[in-house]
C-alpha cells in the first residue's frame, strides 16, 4: 500500500508555492504507517496529488519533498539525476576556475533536502542532515563514487541539526582513505583543510568570492579579522597586501590552521598576529587600548540557527557591529556577516544600521553579498539565503 500524507484542510499552500518543508502541525492524517525516512505521497485534504516527500516522525520538520512530479518515482535513478543536475550546474557556472574546493550538492537548493556535499580536490565530505537523507545515504555515495570518482568519500553528519531530526552523529570515512594533509586552492592561495576535526565539512566555502573581495580592499590597510577560523579572510588580506592583520577566534585548533594557512602561501613575514579570545572581550579591550584599524571582518558563528532565536542573537551581532564600528578609523571598511537562517537581510541591515548610529559612526553600503554560487538558493526556497553580508565604509 502507498503510504501517505495527508494535509489538513487548507494547509496545502506553501506547497503550491513549491516551498519543500511540511511541518508536522500541518499533517491531517498519515495512511499506511510510515516510518521516519520512509517515502509518502503528500495529498490535499481533499485528495489532490501535491508532492512526494521523505517522511520524519521526530522532526518538526515532517516532510521533505523529493519530487512535485507524480509520475516520478523517488528510486536510485531518481537520485542520479538529481546529482548528476546539481554537477552540471557547477560546471555551466565555472566554478571550478576559482580553485578545487566547491560545494557540489546543496540541499534543499539542488531538489535533495538533508543533503551536502563538498568538494575538497580529490576528497568528497557528505553531511546527511534529514531521515530520508540518511535512507539514501549509501545509494548516493554510490552514484558520487562513480560520477565523480573521487580517491576518498568522508562523512561529517554530526551537526548539532542531527538531534533535532532525531539521527545519530556520525564522523568516518566512507570510501577509500583521507590524505593528510588535505591541501585545496581558492583565487590561487592554497589553504590545508582538516575535514575529519574541522568545523562544518572543514572549510568555509561559501565565503570564497566575499575573501577575495576582502583581499582586493586590503592593500596597505591595518586589518582587524575577528572569527578567523582557518585564517582564510587573513591569508586574502596579507596576499592582497595588508600591512597588518590580526586574527582573532576563540579555538585553539582554527589558530593552529590558521598560522599554518598563512606559512603554506609564504605570507609567515611578520604582518600576521593571532589572538586566542572571545571576540566579545577582545573587541571591548582594543576599544580600551584606543586601537583602530583600517579593515575590520565580522564573520561570527550561527548566533540564530532558527527565527525563534532571533532577538537574542540581534543583541550579538548589534554588539559586536557597534565595537567594530568604534574600532574603524574614518574611511575605514567594515564587512560584517550573518550566517544564521532566522536573521533576514532587512533585518541584519538594520541591526547594523542601529549599530552605527549607536557608536556615533555614519557609513555608506558599498556592496550586499551573499554566499558563492555553488550555494544556490532556490526562489522559491528563501531560508537557503543564510548567508548575508554588508560591506561599509565609514564616513572619512
Ligand atoms: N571567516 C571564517 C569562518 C568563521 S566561522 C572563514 O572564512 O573561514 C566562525 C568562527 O568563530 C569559528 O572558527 C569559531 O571557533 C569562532 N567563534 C565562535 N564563537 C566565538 C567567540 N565568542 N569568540 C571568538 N571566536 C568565536
Amino acid at each position: 500500500m502507498t503510504r501517505k500524507l495527508i494535509l489538513k484542510a487548507g494547509r496545502e499552500k506553501s506547497l503550491l508555492r513549491r516551498h519543500p518543508w511540511i511541518f508536522s502541525g500541518a499533517i491531517g492524517r498519515l495512511e499506511g504507517s510510515p516510518a521516519s525516512g520512509d517515502t509518502v505521497e503528500v495529498r490535499s485534504a481533499q485528495g489532490a496529488f501535491l508532492a512526494r516527500a521523505a517522511y520524519n516522525a521526530q522532526s518538526q520538520i515532517a516532510a521533505r519533498v523529493w519530487t512535485w512530479q507524480e509520475d516520478r518515482a523517488v528510486d536510485a535513478g531518481f537520485f542520479r539525476d538529481r546529482i548528476s543536475r546539481a554537477l552540471e550546474m557547477r560546471r555551466s557556472l565555472g566554478i571550478a576556475r576559482s580553485g578545487n574546493a566547491m560545494r557540489l550538492v546543496h540541499g534543499e537548493s539542488d531538489g535533495l533536502p538533508g543533503l551536502i556535499v563538498d568538494r575538497y580536490g580529490e576528497v568528497l565530505v557528505m553531511q546527511v542532515g534529514s531521515a530520508g537523507a540518511e535512507r539514501w545515504r549509501d545509494t548516493c555515495t554510490d552514484i558520487l563514487q562513480e560520477l565523480c570518482g573521487p580517491a576518498c568519500i568522508h562523512e561529517r553528519s554530526d551537526a548539532d541539526s542531527r538531534a533535532l531530526e532525531g539521527l545519530p552523529e556520525r564522523n568516518g570515512t566512507l570510501r577509500g582513505n583521507l590524505p593528510e594533509p588535505l591541501l585545496i586552492e581558492e583565487h590561487g592561495l592554497r589553504f590545508a583543510v582538516d575535514v575529519a576535526h574541522g568545523q562544518k565539512t572543514g572549510f568555509y566555502l561559501d565565503q570564497r568570492d566575499n575573501r577575495a573581495l576582502a583581499g582586493a580592499l586590503a592593500q596597505g590597510k591595518n586589518v582587524l579579522n575577528c572569527f578567523c577560523y582557518s585564517g582564510g579572510f587573513s591569508v586574502y588580506a596579507l596576499r592582497g597586501g595588508a600591512a597588518s592583520v590580526l586574527s582573532i577566534d576563540a579555538s585553539e585548533e582554527a589558530l593552529q590552521l590558521a598560522r599554518r594557512n598563512v606559512e603554506l602561501n609564504g605570507l609567515d613575514d611578520g604582518r600576521a598576529e593571532c589572538q586566542c579570545a572571545d571576540v566579545f572581550v577582545a573587541l571591548r579591550k582594543l576599544r580600551d587600548q584606543n586601537r583602530s584599524f583600517d579593515l575590520v571582518i565580522l564573520d561570527p558563528p550561527k548566533f540564530a540557527p532558527t527565527a525563534a532565536f532571533a532577538e537574542k542573537a540581534a543583541r550579538g551581532y548589534k554588539d559586536i557591529n557597534l565595537l567594530g564600528f568604534k574600532l574603524l578609523r574614518p574611511g575605514g571598511i567594515l564587512a560584517t556577516f550573518s550566517c544564521s537562517g532566522g536573521i533576514g537581510d532587512d533585518l541584519f541591515q538594520k541591526i547594523v544600521a542601529g549599530a552605527a548610529l549607536d557608536a556615533a559612526v555614519d557609513a555608506q553600503i558599498v556592496h550586499k553579498l551573499g554566499a558563492a554560487p555553488d550555494h544556490p538558493v532556490l526562489l522559491s526556497f528563501p531560508e537557503g539565503a543564510y548567508l548575508k553580508g554588508l560591506v561599509l565604509r565609514r564616513a572619512s
